[in-house]
C-alpha cells in the first residue's frame, strides 16, 4: 500500500494528522502499511500467509476488525497489527 505511506509522509500539520487518523479503520490501515510494508507477517512464526478473521462470516458475532490468523498449520496464531511477539514466545493472543 505505497499510497498509504505517501499519505502519511505528507502529513505536515496537526489538522492533517487528525484527518488521517479520523477513524479506526483508516488508522489501522495506515498502521498496517507501516508495520507490514511487504504484506502481513505472522509475529509468532514469520509465516507470510494469514487470513483476516473479520472477513469470515461465521453466522455468529463477527471477529474484531484487524484480527488475523496465521495460515501455518503448526501455528494458527491470532494477531493484530499491534501484536509484537518474539519468535520464541509461547502462543498468546493479545488485546
Ligand atoms: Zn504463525
Amino acid at each position: 500500500m505505497p499510497e498509504m505511506l505517501a499519505a502519511l509522509s505528507s502529513i505536515r500539520t496537526v489538522e492533517e494528522m487528525i484527518a488521517a487518523f479520523r477513524d479506526e479503520q483508516h488508522c489501522r490501515r495506515l498502521l498496517e502499511s507501516m508495520v507490514w510494508p511487504d504484506g502481513r507477517i505472522c509475529p509468532a512464526c514469520g509465516f507470510k500467509r494469514s487470513i483476516a478473521l473479520a472477513d469470515r462470516d461465521t453466522g455468529k458475532r463477527r471477529a474484531r476488525p484487524g484480527l488475523y490468523q496465521c495460515s501455518s498449520g503448526d501455528c494458527r496464531f491470532q494477531f493484530t497489527v499491534t501484536t509484537h511477539t518474539p519468535l520464541h514466545s509461547t502462543k498468546r493472543v493479545f488485546g
